[in-house]
């Protein structure tokens, strides 16, 4: 195992549509042992392989430290309700912003066994669910923001002032 380097914001990698995973082979096994230990390594719930700088359809999560999912060439199947709230992402550290996402999402996706799953998610794991699938097209959680995107630092800043 060892840590990947995470893309940041601006990468060009970050906007490209990933690939399907034909087979899961040893070099995917990996792939996915190393984005679990980036992603726990930088304390996030959620990480895709492009994040990583690999174009392929593969995003883990684990919203809770209890529970790790992978995911193989997801497909939103359904969404239903709102859920509104901060995010943040591995590829903006220090950043974060209010989203309005799906309150539960059906997900169909292969396990690393290339046995089909589905996940019925609600909550903050719908949320992972929806930001990570979202980087498999390309797409950062800033282009959903309502309102401006903020310094972590900043807002607790703030918050310490009210406090005073
Ligand atoms: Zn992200």
């Amino acid at each position: 195992m060892a840590l990947r380097m995470i893309r940041e914001f601006g990468e060009p990698v970050l906007e490209k549509k990933a690939k399907k995973v034909k087979e899961v082979t040893p070099r995917i096994r990996e792939l996915v042992e190393d984005m679990f230990e980036t992603m726990y390594h930088d304390c996030g719930v959620g990480l895709a392989a492009p994040q990583v700088g690999i174009l392929k359809r593969i995003f883990v999560i684990d919203v809770d430290g209890e529970n790790p999912y992978v995911f193989i060439n997801p497909e939103i199947l359904e969404t239903a309700g709102e859920q509104t709230g901060d995010e943040g992402c591995l590829s903006l550290p220090g950043k974060t912003g209010t989203v309005t996402r799906p309150q539960s999402v059906k997900v169909r996706a292969w396990d690393l066994d290339m046995n089909e799953f589905v996940l019925e998610a609600e909550d903050l794991l719908a949320r992972a669910v929806c930001h990570e699938n979202d980087h498999l097209d390309g797409i950062l959680y800033t282009s959903h923001v309502e309102g401006p995107v903020r310094d972590v630092e900043e807002l607790m800043e703030e918050a310490e002032d009210t406090e005073a």
